[in-house]
């Protein structure tokens, strides 16, 4: 090769990592995860690169490895951090051995979810540094977590089956933030199962209650931050205890399973459908007002209306109630929907009822 080609050829991968880098700079400022002294140490570095324009690539490639060590933390030698790590890994090899009525899986989030309201957000630090090896400030490592469990959820409706936590942190760490390559996961395949079984309601498959209360908050977050409605309704089956009493509790389990598969057929991808608790479902309806879900929430209920159950028909109520209108925290507005079902079931039931404003101040009586 000439010297003129090899120049030439040097210059261009010098651009593409120049463009890489400006890239990395991005996602570094849209996760805003570094402190501004940082930006600029980053910044500076970008201009370095710029300004040698004569390094071999053997250089560059030392230059970016430096670079991406600078753009993490070092680990702190500090031996109570340490012993969080500790508190973690043996939460989850407890979790795993341990005996009880639970599952081992929801055991170990169990565990780990006490260590989380303990420790703080110096849990989420520690759980990255245990199992990806990356070391992040208390802001980046809770932005990741919460990004991260977006993301396996994202995944799974994808690929239309339960993509692993661990497949998906791996995934986001190397797709979608390119400044960090090379997560070293440790050993622990159990743990994919733990945050999808912990998540998931087993009967039906939708997602249970616990993904609810994060979800609703991270929707909520979001909807403020964009101005967009959310909204939430309630189902419930009507007059499950006879139909059960009457044809045995299997046969009930296999209605719900048939209105499980139904819901997660009739609403869209991003919103949200949980089994709350005995025959109460939830959907999160993201970007979307209460009028606007009203029609989706109608097919689904007419939905269940047609399907010929084994026994008998079986119809749904619900109650609806929006973010803005009907209040700006979850649990307002789920109070409002739960209202709205109340309300539903005392007008005759089989039908949808939307909050009226006065209903999120109130409580409901009755059940
Ligand atoms: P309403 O129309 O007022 O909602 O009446 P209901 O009978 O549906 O309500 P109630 O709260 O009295 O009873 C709920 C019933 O749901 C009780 C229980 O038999 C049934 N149920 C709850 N969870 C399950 C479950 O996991 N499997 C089965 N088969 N039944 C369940
Ligand atoms: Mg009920
Ligand atoms: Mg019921």
């Amino acid at each position: 090769m000439s010297n003129e080609r090899r120049e030439q050829a040097s210059r261009e991968e010098l651009l593409q990592e120049i463009a890489r880098l400006e890239q990395m700079v991005k996602a570094y400022e849209k996760v805003n995860s570094y402190s501004e002294r940082e930006l600029v140490k980053a910044n500076r570095m970008l201009a370095a690169y710029e300004e040698a324009q004569d390094l071999t690539p053997a250089e560059i490639h030392q230059l970016q490895q430096q670079m991406q060590q600078g753009l993490r933390r070092p680990v702190p030698p500090e031996t109570a951090v340490d012993s969080l790590q500790n508190q973690i890994r043996a939460a989850i090899t407890a979790g795993l051995s341990g005996d009880g009525e639970a599952s081992a899986d929801s055991r170990v989030l169990e565990r780990l979810e006490d260590l989380r309201s303990s420790a703080g957000p110096e849990f989420y630090v520690e759980f990255f540094r245990l199992m990806v090896h990356l070391d992040f400030s208390e802001r980046e490592a809770r932005v990741y977590w919460d990004d991260i469990v977006d993301h396996t959820h994202f995944l799974s409706r994808a690929f239309g089956r339960a993509i692993p936590f661990r497949v998906a942190m791996l995934d986001y760490f190397l797709q979608r933030s390119p400044m960090l390559r090379n997560p070293r996961l440790i050993e622990m395949h159990t743990f994919d199962d733990v945050v999808r079984t912990s998540l998931q309601d087993q009967l039906t498959g939708l997602y249970n209650r616990r993904y609810l209360d994060r979800c609703l908050l991270q929707e909520f977050r979001r909807a403020e931050r964009h101005g967009h409605p959310v909204t939430i309704v309630i189902f419930d089956i009507d007059d499950f205890k006879t139909y059960n009493d009457s044809f045995g509790h299997p046969a009930g389990d296999e209605a719900m399973r048939t209105i499980g598969g139904l819901m997660a057929a009739s609403f869209r991808e991003e919103d949200q459908a949980c089994r709350y608790g005995g025959e109460e479902f939830v959907v999160v309806l993201p970007e979307t007002d209460a009028a606007a879900a009203g029609r989706v929430a109608e097919r689904f209920v007419q939905a269940v209306r047609d399907t010929g159950f084994s026994h008998r028909p079986i119809t749904m109520s619900g109650g609806l109630a929006d973010y803005p209108r009907l209040g700006l925290d979850p649990g307002r507005v789920f109070l409002a929907a739960d209202q709205a079902l109340y309300r539903a079931k005392a007008e005759g039931k089989n039908r949808l009822v939307t909050a009226r404003e006065t209903e999120a101040a109130g409580s409901r009586s009755g059940s």
